[in-house]
C-alpha cells in the first residue's frame, strides 16, 4: 500500500493534493488548514477493552506525557470474552462481566494516562469448534460496514486525530472483532476526510498517517528470548519460535515490515500495570509477565508500527532502521 520503510515515505498524493473540483479537494484542504492547530493527537482503535493495554500501550504513555493528546476508541464492550483469570472466574463476576470489564478499563485509562470511549458495538465472542459456529446476531463483526464505520467517522471528525493506529488486515490474531476492527478504520481514515460521506457525522477531517500494530513479531520474541537465555534464565519464548520456524512454509500471514520503532522502555512498567488493571482478563502470574521488564528494556526497547498510509513525506535517517516517531512529517506542519 505504501512504499513505507524504502527509506522515504512518499505522500499519497491523491489524496493529500486533489485537483480542483475533485471530490475531496474541498474537505483536504480544510482539514490541511486546521491540521495547523496543537496539540498533536493520537487516535489509537481497537475491538475490546484490555487490546489497547496490550498494543501500543508504552507508546500512549510516552506521547502522553509529552503533551499528545491520546484517544482510544473501543469498537465493544468485551462482553463476550472469557475470563482468563482464575482468580476472577467466580459466578457474580461471570453474572456482570461487561460492568466489571467497563471499570477495568477506567482503571487501564487512568494508568495510561489516555482518554477513552466505546463506540457501542457488541462483542462477537471468539468462535471455536471445527466447523466454528456462526456469530451471535447482532455482535459488531456481522454489521454492515456503513453502520459500523458511522461512529468511528465521528469520533474521527470530532477528535481530529494526525495519526491513527489498528490492527493489520489480520487483525493481528484472527478473532472476528479484530479483522472488523481493522476494515473499520482503514475506511474510517478515507471517509472522515470525505463531506460527501456520512454527513451528519461533523465536518470532515482527514488523519495524516495510519499505522498498524507491530506487537507480538519474531525479531522481538528472538531478542527476549536470545536474552533470558544469555542470562540462565528459562524463556517462555522458545515454543513461540519453534511454532513460527515450522510454519515457514506455509506463513499463516504476511508479518508486516516495521517501518517505525517508538522507544517507550521508562513506560513498560506503566503498560504492566495497565494491563494487570484488566484483571478478568489477564493474569498476573501469567506468561504478559514472564519476561522482567528490565530484560525488555535492555533487548527491546521500542514498540513497532507499520505505516500503512501516510499523506506526509516522511524521511528515515541515514543510518537508522526506521522512523522513531509516529508524528514524523507532521511535527513541523502542526502549531502548538
Ligand atoms: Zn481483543
Amino acid at each position: 500500500m505504501s512504499s513505507a520503510g524504502l527509506g522515504h515515505v512518499t505522500a499519497q498524493t491523491e489524496h493529500a493534493q486533489p485537483g480542483p473540483g475533485q471530490p475531496g479537494a474541498a474537505a483536504a484542504s480544510s482539514a490541511m488548514l486546521s491540521c495547523a492547530d496543537g496539540p498533536l493527537r493520537l487516535m489509537a482503535i481497537h475491538a475490546h477493552p484490555d487490546d489497547e493495554s496490550s498494543k501500543g500501550a508504552a507508546t500512549m504513555a510516552r506521547y502522553v506525557r509529552e503533551g499528545v493528546d491520546v484517544l482510544v476508541c473501543t469498537l465493544t464492550g468485551g462482553e463476550r470474552g472469557d475470563i482468563l483469570n482464575k482468580a476472577m472466574d467466580r459466578p457474580e463476576v461471570r453474572a456482570n462481566l461487561a460492568g466489571i470489564r467497563r471499570a477495568e478499563m477506567a482503571a487501564a485509562r487512568d494508568i495510561l494516562g489516555v482518554r477513552q470511549r466505546f463506540l457501542g458495538f457488541v462483542d462477537s465472542g471468539l468462535p471455536e469448534g471445527d466447523p466454528p459456529p456462526p456469530l451471535p446476531e447482532g455482535c459488531f463483526a456481522l454489521q454492515p460496514l456503513e453502520v459500523a464505520v458511522r461512529p468511528l467517522v465521528a469520533a474521527v471528525r470530532e477528535f481530529r486525530p494526525h495519526v491513527m493506529l489498528t490492527y493489520d488486515e489480520n487483525g493481528g490474531y484472527p478473532h472476528p472483532d479484530h479483522v472488523m476492527t481493522h476494515r473499520v478504520s482503514v475506511e474510517a481514515f478515507e471517509a472522515a476526510a470525505d463531506p460527501d460521506r456520512y454527513p451528519d457525522c461533523g465536518e470532515p477531517w482527514q488523519p495524516l498517517k495510519l499505522y498498524y500494530f507491530v506487537t507480538f513479531h519474531r525479531a522481538r520474541f528472538t531478542a527476549l528470548h536470545n536474552k533470558m537465555i544469555e542470562l540462565g534464565l528459562e524463556s517462555v519464548y522458545a515454543e513461540r519460535l519453534a511454532a513460527w520456524a515450522d510454519e515457514d512454509d506455509e506463513p499463516s500471514g504476511p508479518e508486516h515490515e516495521i517501518t517505525t520503532y517508538v522507544p517507550c522502555a521508562d513506560y513498560f512498567e506503566v503498560r504492566d500495570q495497565a494491563l494487570i488493571a484488566h484483571a478478568t482478563q489477564v493474569d498476573p502470574d501469567g506468561p504478559w509477565f514472564a519476561c522482567p521488564a528490565e530484560i525488555q528494556r535492555e533487548a527491546w526497547p521500542t514498540e513497532d508500527y507499520h505505516l500503512a498510509r501516510s499523506l506526509v513525506d516522511t524521511d528515515i535517517p541515514e543510518g537508522r532502521r526506521g522512523e522513531d516517531d509516529l508524528f514524523a512529517g507532521i511535527r513541523e506542519k502542526v502549531r502548538r
